[in-house]
């Protein structure tokens, strides 16, 4: 048989990354994950069968050497790994630099090194700020909080690397991404794992504002898909926007999620709309959405058991989580 190709996929055990990890070994690659297991969780490696190769190297990505032997003979990086999350990204921005940015340097040295033949950027859409929709890949970038700018400077390092070292690369700017896995533990943040664990507890579903704000939610499976087309194609130097290019209600998620709703404030700075204009991934990779808004929340809720474990956010605790985020992106000047 012939050898298998290999993967490398920096924060496999998370939740974007571990739907990376599946896709890849269902395409017959031997996957290498390296994953300090803060965000991730092993348990989101377990499901393979006995014939897939799947190694976990429980390391920070800043812990990588340029010629490190995790990277040896890869065909293609895949780079999830970093924190996220806004209000402890203004509580400790030095983190999120470090990791974010510090850290992918660290991957592109090792990708340099190792001779990949193409690296994929997890970027985020953060970088756009409050936006023109649907947004455009050339749209200016206005960071506005701390984790906007690492995950934009971590981009900045992609496209150098790319540039002086000629090592092939592109990048991905992610809406909001949802799916089986998303993240259960931590800051507060992400709505769906905010709601799930609320429905768990017979709770009201808290909210923001009045629920009419739009978020263009992208599938963790369609992701997958992206990334890997992005990977396979003889381009590089590229940034694609990745989203559905359907924006959806938060409203409409109570809907489908079935509950009742408790009304919490808006959030400065906070966004009526996210929206991504798909034309350019879809164009250039010939990628689409396959998994509509009610597919992905019906797939979602047969596995609700697993955020049981998640934190329990109430409107009381949930302000008191906002405090900072409120503070700060008020405008007042923080010593
Ligand atoms: N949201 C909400 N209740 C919550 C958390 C979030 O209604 O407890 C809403 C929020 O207003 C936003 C959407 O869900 O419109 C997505 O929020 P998230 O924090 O997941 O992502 P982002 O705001 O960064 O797009």
């Amino acid at each position: 048989m012939a050898e298998r190709p290999i993967a490398v996929v920096t924060g496999g055990a998370g939740f974007i990354g571990s739907h990376m990890v599946d896709l890849l070994v269902s395409r017959g690659y031997a996957v290498r994950v390296i994953d300090n297991l803060v965000g991730g969780r092993e348990a989101n490696l377990k499901h393979h069968g006995s014939g897939a190769e799947v190694t976990l190297d429980r390391r920070d990505i800043r812990s990588l050497a340029p010629d490190d032997s995790l990277f040896a003979g890869t065909r293609f990086v895949f780079h999830f790994a970093g924190i996220g999350d806004i209000v402890p990204s203004i509580e400790r921005p030095s983190d999120y630099m470090s990791t974010n940015v510090q850290g992918t340097v660290a991957v592109l040295e090792a990708a340099r090194h190792a001779g990949a033949r193409k690296l994929v950027y997890a970027a985020s859409s953060s970088c756009y700020g409050l936006a023109e929709t649907p947004t455009r890949e050339d749209h200016p970038v206005q960071p506005q909080y701390p984790y906007a700018l690492s995950k934009y400077q971590g981009e900045q390092a992609v496209f150098h690397w790319g540039k002086v070292y000629k090592l092939p690369v592109n990048s991905i700017r992610i809406f909001n991404a949802y799916g089986t896995r998303s993240r259960t533990s931590g800051a507060y943040g992400a709505v769906f794992g905010v709601f799930l664990r609320q429905k768990l507890a017979g709770k009201p579903f808290t909210v923001v504002g009045d629920g009419t704000q739009r978020r263009d939610f992208i599938y963790a499976t369609d992701l997958a898909t992206g990334f890997l087309a992005a990977a396979e194609t003889d381009r590089s130097g590229e940034i694609w926007n990745i989203g559905a290019g359907k924006p959806q209600t938060i409203n409409r998620l109570v809907e489908l999620l079935v509950g009742h709703a408790t009304y919490i404030p808006k959030r400065p700075g906070e966004p009526d709309i996210t929206f991504a204009d798909i034309t350019k991934i879809g164009r250039d990779l010939g990628w689409a959405p396959k998994v509509s808004f009610e597919e992905g929340v019906g797939r979602i809720l047969a596995e609700i058991d697993y955020w049981r474990e998640a934190p329990l956010w109430t409107p009381e605790t949930i302000a008191d989580a906002t405090k900072t985020w409120f503070r700060v992106l008020s405008g007042e000047r923080q010593g």
